[in-house]
């Protein structure tokens, strides 16, 4: 087990430097005219991947950092950014961690680095299991994956929604129900290679906020794949079905195996449109003046930047710990996860919401960055898994009660 020390090491602070001039000097320049755009930024994508930052290798490095910490240091620096291009950047993470967690050591491999594209022509993947009747409620997915022992394939049918890159990705990890009267213990994770027929963008969605970053619904009309497809192979699946039939308890559901891993790495995004707000509204407090004097001078102000800063720095405590515990196979037996994204996303709203009262009608309108990042905020406390959900599952696991 890696020790736990809140010195960053020489290793980790380079790196977080790196990652936050591209953030300085690429990512934040480029911000405005892609939340207006409301497009895919691939000309920073393929900047990000010119450099190394978004790649197989880069990836695989942050996620073998023993301590955990480095893949919250990294998102933290490229969500300071922006968070909308640091999610069409990195959304490809999730179904990363969805290949990872459930896939063989021969599907981690053909798959990973697909996700990625090459240097010279980068692709980005999504994670699709939301549906329009089935957000919070994963158990009752209906997308279909239906076995065909003589050809050895799979069918895939439904519809998915609100998926990150859906349509515009390669890869697709797509998670099916194989067997309905099981709930969500029924469930299994199919890879769809690029351009494999039937899978189809649907509506495109105008959204709040995170404007640079893809959201759409997925299509999947008579969706083949062949038996490889399923993360973590057929004997596996069948085995694990069996035991879930027998009343046996069964130790991977496919949707949640993910989302447990990547809550602290999405709490640290929400840290960085946080931390982004308060250092601005830090200095323009300093050089705001009314009444004479700086508007720093009095309490209301500073106490608000005084409460802003301690609740970043608790945030990034929650999911520093959380991350180390993922990383040692340390489990959360508290809702540790949870509890870091829960208090980072919320974090991150109530600081920009403050960041704008600093700066009255500035922080209002679009020529200064502090509205955007509070319209970039609010998706932290709704997607993997909204506040109730992170609240429902520490309070499950504080108190052993099968609280509703
Ligand atoms: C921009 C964006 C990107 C996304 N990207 C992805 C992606 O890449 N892949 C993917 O699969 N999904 C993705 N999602 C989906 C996201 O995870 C869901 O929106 C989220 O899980 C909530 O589901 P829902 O929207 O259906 O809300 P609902 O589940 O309908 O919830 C509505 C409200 O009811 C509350 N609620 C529901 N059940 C309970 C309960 N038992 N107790 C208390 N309160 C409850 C919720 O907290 C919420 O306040 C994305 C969503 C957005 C908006």
């Amino acid at each position: 087990m890696a020790e736990f020390s809140m010195a960053l090491t020489e290793d980790q602070l380079q790196i977080q430097k790196w990652v936050h001039d591209f953030a300085e000097n690429v990512i934040r320049p480029a911000a405005h005219e892609w939340d207006e755009r409301e497009e895919t930024p691939w000309p920073i994508i393929q900047e990000a991947a010119k450099v190394g930052l978004y790649s197989f290798d880069f990836i695989a490095n942050a996620y073998s950092d023993k301590s955990g910490l480095l893949m919250p240091i990294v998102n933290e620096e490229m969500s300071w950014g922006d968070a909308g291009i640091a999610l069409a950047i990195f959304g490809t993470s999730l179904a990363v961690a969805g290949i990872f967690a459930n896939g063989t050591s021969e599907q981690v491999g053909e798959w990973i680095p697909q996700c990625f594209g090459t240097q010279e022509d980068p692709k980005v993947a999504a994670f699709a299991v939301t549906e329009p009747d089935a957000g919070s409620d994963v158990s009752s997915l209906k997308t279909r994956a239906v076995y065909d022992e003589k050809s050895d394939t799979w069918t895939l049918n439904g519809t998915k929604t609100w998926i990150t890159n859906g349509g515009i990705a390669g890869v697709h990890v797509v998670v099916a129900s194989v067997d309905p009267s099981l709930g969500s213990r029924g469930q299994a994770s199919f890879v769809v290679p690029p351009n494999t027929p039937g899978l189809s963008q649907g509506q495109k969605f105008k959204k709040m906020g995170i404007r640079a970053s893809h959201t759409a619904e997925v299509v999947l009309a008579d969706v083949k794949v062949p038996g490889s497809c399923l993360l973590g192979g057929k004997d596996r699946l069948d085995e694990r079905l069996a035991r879930v039939r027998e009343g046996k308890r069964s130790s991977s559901q496919a949707a949640m195996a993910t989302f447990e891993a990547s809550r602290p790495i999405v709490g640290s995004q929400a840290i960085g449109i946080a931390r982004a707000a308060y250092e601005y509204s830090l200095n323009y407090a300093k050089e705001r003046q009314q009444f004479g004097r700086a508007i720093i001078e009095n309490q209301a102000i500073a106490f608000k930047l005084a409460d802003m800063a301690t609740r970043i720095e608790a945030s990034r405590l929650l999911v520093y710990r959380a991350a180390w515990m993922a990383a040692n196979r340390i489990p959360f037996t508290q809702g540790e996860g949870s509890m870091s994204k829960v208090f980072a996303g919320e974090t991150a709203v109530k600081v920009t919401e403050e960041a704008i009262q600093i700066l009255g009608g500035y922080g209002y309108v679009r020529e200064y960055p502090v509205e955007r990042w509070h319209r970039d905020s609010k998706i932290y406390t709704i997607f993997e898994g909204t506040s109730e959900i992170q609240r429902l599952i520490i309070a499950r696991s504080i108190s052993g009660v099968h609280i509703r």
